[in-house]
């Protein structure tokens, strides 16, 4: 059967995401551990650039917002009050003909009849609720004292320091906690690459406030968010805001809204926004015997806060930049003949590396010398590459591939051997179009800095 293009574009990203280092299957020698995955040099750092541009907006730009990093093993009862150990499940049906476990959702039907998109077999048990919660034992004992949880999202250790927090950072309504770190959901069904893994990052901000304020925070909160993944090149007419329905929501919020992002495989949750009322911190309330109210210093009044969730995922977000940034376009080769160039056409800001520095020849001392030099001139501003090895087209496809933003070339004339006036200029190449420019080398830093920050 023919793969159809989305198929295609999905198979040749994975597989530029193995070569060239930016995502590998977890335990892969030993044939992989399902919904998990390990990120490679490259990966690493585009995730970073995520985080750390998330971090910027949500914590360092503001005065409301400060930050935390909780556990990741979480007290039974933390998770008992927030409804996590009783009700954090997928419907689950299994197919006795083929074995597999599936979601209730990926059951197919056709003619009013239920089958396995597997196997197409017929034979289905009814849907029984599967709690995607990862329990493990902490000590020696192993009675039901000893039971801990693998977090299922970072929120809960927020709402759980939310006392502390407020004491020590002594601010004042509205204000918010923002959290980045690992969570864990043992999911039915891994799937579509990173997409839906075991083990993933999310980027969570808990932003508390008055109860009359909570539906317009709802609508700033969402606009701030798509402007965070336009700010990071997403382009805007890839993402959608679907408002989640009543029937769909949980009973608690009062509004969600779903980012959506539209991947190789379908249009997919990014991040949602949610307007979560006082549940969460009334829960804990209730269930712990502590108070989690607040002060309000104006009026003399006691209130446990509201809250808007705007939560999104790390890995996903990483891989609608990738499958964003894919592309192929025709470029010459060495001997002018044109050739498919594959380029990730990131953003300077979230390219793992900014910018590479070649010498024209690898056998020239003072070329590789200058070269050399500028790596250290931009070494504390930015990631760069050093690379010496081939012809100098193929030095520029292989960053294509890896979006590297800017190549800088060192050669005879930056020597001063063809025009005293060109002695310590570079050539500065731009990734996506091309182009090339005469810069001299005590500009770059400055050129650079303005263009990936
Ligand atoms: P989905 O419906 O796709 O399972 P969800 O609605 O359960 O997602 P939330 O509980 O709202 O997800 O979690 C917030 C964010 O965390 C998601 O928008 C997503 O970016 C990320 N996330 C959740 N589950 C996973 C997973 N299994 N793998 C990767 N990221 C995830």
């Amino acid at each position: 059967m023919n793969k159809s293009p989305d198929a295609q574009r999905m198979e040749k990203i994975v597989s530029l995401c193995k070569r060239r280092g930016f995502i590998f299957q977890s335990s892969e020698i030993y044939g992989g551990l399902s919904g998990c995955w390990d990120y490679g040099p490259l990966g690493v750092e585009l995730k970073r650039n995520v985080k750390n541009y998330w971090w910027r907006v949500m914590v360092h730009e503001r005065d409301d917002i400060v930050g935390m990093d909780g556990a990741i093993l979480t007290h039974p009862e933390v998770l008992k009050a927030s409804g996590h150990v009783e009700g954090f499940s997928d419907p689950m049906v299994d197919c006795r003909t083929c074995k597999a476990r599936l979601r209730a959702d990926q059951v197919i039907e056709k003619k009013g009849i239920q089958q396995c998109p597997n196997c197409s077999g017929r034979d289905l048990t009814q849907p029984r609720p599967f709690n995607l919660m990862f329990q493990t034992q902490m000590g020696a004992a192993a009675d039901e004292s000893s039971i801990a949880y693998l977090r299922p999202e970072t929120a809960q250790s927020i709402f759980v320091q939310f006392k502390n927090i407020l004491e020590v950072s002594r601010k004042k309504l509205p204000f918010g906690i923002a959290q980045i770190g690992k969570a864990f959901r043992n999911e039915i069904n891994p799937r579509n690459f990173t997409f839906r893994s075991r083990e993933f990052e999310q980027m969570e901000l808990e932003y508390f406030c008055r109860p009359e304020e909570g539906m317009e925070l709802l609508e700033y909160w969402k606009e701030e968010r798509l402007k965070f993944y336009e700010n990071i090149g997403i382009s805007r007419d890839r993402l959608h805001v679907k408002t989640v329905p009543d029937e769909e929501r949980a009973f608690y919020s009062r509004g969600t809204y779903d980012i959506e992002y539209d991947f190789p495989f379908g249009r997919q949750e990014l991040e949602g926004v949610a307007y979560r009322t006082d549940y969460d911190l009334s829960q804990h309330q209730k269930a712990s015997g502590k108070s989690l109210e607040y002060f309000d210093e104006e009026t003399k009044q006691r209130l446990v806060p509201h809250v808007v969730e705007p939560s999104a995922g790390v890995d996903r977000t990483v891989l609608a930049l990738i499958c964003g940034a894919y592309s192929e376009d025709e470029a010459p080769d060495e001997k002018g003949k044109m050739e498919t160039r594959i380029v990730l056409r990131f953003h300077p800001r979230m390219a793992p590396i900014k910018c590479a520095v070649f010498p024209l020849l690898k056998n020239k001392e003072p070329l590789v010398a200058k070269a050399k030099e500028i790596v250290d001139l931009l070494r504390p501003h930015m990631h760069v590459f050093y690379d010496e090895s081939g012809a100098i087209g193929r030095r520029y496809r292989r960053q294509d591939e890896i979006g590297t933003s800017f190549g800088v070339t060192v050669d005879f004339e930056t020597l001063g051997e063809k025009d005293a006036a060109l002695r310590d200029t570079v050539t500065l190449r731009e990734r996506d179009s091309m182009k090339q420019e005469r810069v001299p080398v005590k500009d770059l830093p400055g050129i650079l800095v303005s263009r990936i920050s």
